[in-house]
C-alpha cells in the first residue's frame, strides 16, 4: 500500500522523515468479522537511518464498533497502537530490544502487514462495553446496565417487606 511504502534511498544516514498516513482498513488487507471500522485509520510514521539500517517508528489511530461479549450491545472504541521496526543489510539475530529486526529486500520498504498486525494484535478478545458491564440476566435477558430486573429478589418477595423493597430498587434505578 502506498502510504507505507518507503524507499531506501528517500533519505541519507543520520536523516529522518515524518509521514502523515489515512487510509481505510480495506486497503491494508484488514477484514475482521467482529470489527467494524468508524474511520479511516490515521497514523504517523517516523522513518530514520542510521548507517545502513533503516528505522521505523509508526503510531496508528481509528475508532471501531465492536458487539460487547457480556451484555451484545454494539459499542465504538477508540483504537490506538504503535510499532517499531528495524530493517538491516543483515539482520542481527541476537538482538533482544523491542524492535523487530528483518533484512533489507529490495528498494522499498512495505509496512502493509506490519500495520495490519500491529492493528490486529490490538483488538480484544474479550471486548466489553465498559469494564464493569452488567451483561444481561440469565433469567429475563434484561441487559443489567439499562435497568434492574426482579429475577434475583425472588427471595426477598416472599417476606412482607419484599414488595417495598423492589418498589425502592426499581425507583433506585430510574434515579440514575
Ligand atoms: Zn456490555
Ligand atoms: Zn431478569
Amino acid at each position: 500500500m502506498k502510504d507505507l511504502e518507503f524507499s531506501k534511498g528517500a533519505i541519507g544516514i543520520g536523516e529522518s522523515i515524518v509521514r502523515h498516513v489515512k487510509f481505510g482498513a480495506s486497503e491494508i488487507g484488514l477484514d475482521l468479522s467482529e470489527v467494524g471500522f468508524e474511520q479511516p485509520i490515521e497514523g504517523r510514521i517516523e522513518f530514520f537511518r542510521l548507517t545502513e539500517d533503516l528505522f521505523f517508528k509508526g503510531e496508528l489511530w481509528t475508532s471501531v464498533r465492536m458487539v460487547c461479549r457480556r451484555c451484545i450491545d454494539p459499542f465504538v472504541s477508540d483504537l490506538k497502537t504503535t510499532f517499531s521496526l528495524r530493517f538491516s543489510p543483515t539482520v542481527h539475530s541476537a538482538e533482544n530490544d523491542d524492535l523487530t529486526n528483518r533484512s533489507i529486500d529490495g528498494e522499498v520498504v512495505d509496512l502493509t502487514e506490519d500495520a495490519q498486525q500491529s492493528i490486529v494484535l490490538e483488538v480484544p478478545c474479550w471486548p466489553l462495553c465498559q469494564h464493569d458491564c452488567q451483561g444481561l440476566c440469565s433469567s429475563c435477558g434484561t441487559n443489567l446496565n439499562d435497568q434492574n430486573c426482579f429475577c434475583q429478589t425472588d427471595l426477598t418477595e416472599a417476606s412482607p417487606l419484599g414488595g417495598l423493597q423492589n418498589m425502592l430498587q426499581s425507583a433506585n434505578s430510574q434515579e440514575k
